[in-house]
């Protein structure tokens, strides 16, 4: 029988860390849906429908791969889509505290759905996208931590938000 599982987040913006934890991930199951989590209790810089069209774009290439949108808990996603499983990515040990916690409610109100972690790629192991954002607000390079055209959408909505830094006086003079 085929296996679904669904690699749930804020995906605030999708960063590569996500992308290969989902590449891996549609790499071992039958059919992998990045679901992106409607209402996280942080605040977000880009919608739902951004967030989703930013993940579409950058798993395009993933055949087994598909991206939707959810709100309410994360296991009667799983169970409405017919997933026994949820991936979720660790980086350091403060990961594993809040995914243990996590993954032993999710048990507790869905016996049948397991949590698999799978460990981060050790280049992506210090990224999040919090760490990114505030990167790409002050004007710091991303190359190779979000895909080319998520940086941009940063900087824009940054600059939108009238958030991006300044140049500093001492480059322009
Ligand atoms: P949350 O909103 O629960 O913090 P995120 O959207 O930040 O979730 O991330 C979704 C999942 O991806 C989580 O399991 C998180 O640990 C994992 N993740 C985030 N960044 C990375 C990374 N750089 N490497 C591996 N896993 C990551």
């Amino acid at each position: 029988m085929a296996t679904t599982a669904i690699y749930p987040g804020s995906f605030d913006p999708i960063t590569m860390g996500h992308i290969d934890i989902a590449t891996r991930a549609a790499a071992i199951f039958d059919q992998v849906i990045l679901a992106v989590y409607d209402t996280p209790a942080k605040s977000l810089i880009f919608s739902t429908p951004e967030r989703v069209a930013m993940a579409e774009q950058a798993v395009a290439g993933v055949s087994n791969l598909e991206v939707q949108p959810y709100t309410g808990l994360t296991v009667d996603f799983a169970q409405r889509v017919g997933a026994k499983v949820i991936v979720r990515g660790l980086r350091a040990v403060s990961d594993f505290e809040v995914e243990t916690q996590m993954a032993l409610m999710n048990r507790r109100l869905a016996p049948g759905i397991e949590v698999v972690c799978l460990v981060t790629n050790l280049q992506y192991s210090f990224l999040s996208a919090s760490l990114i954002k505030e990167v790409i607000k002050l004007g710091g390079p991303a190359q190779g931590l979000v895909p080319d055209f998520v940086a941009e959408a940063l900087r824009q909505r940054f600059v939108e938000r009238g958030e991006a830094a300044p140049v500093p006086r001492w480059l322009t003079s």
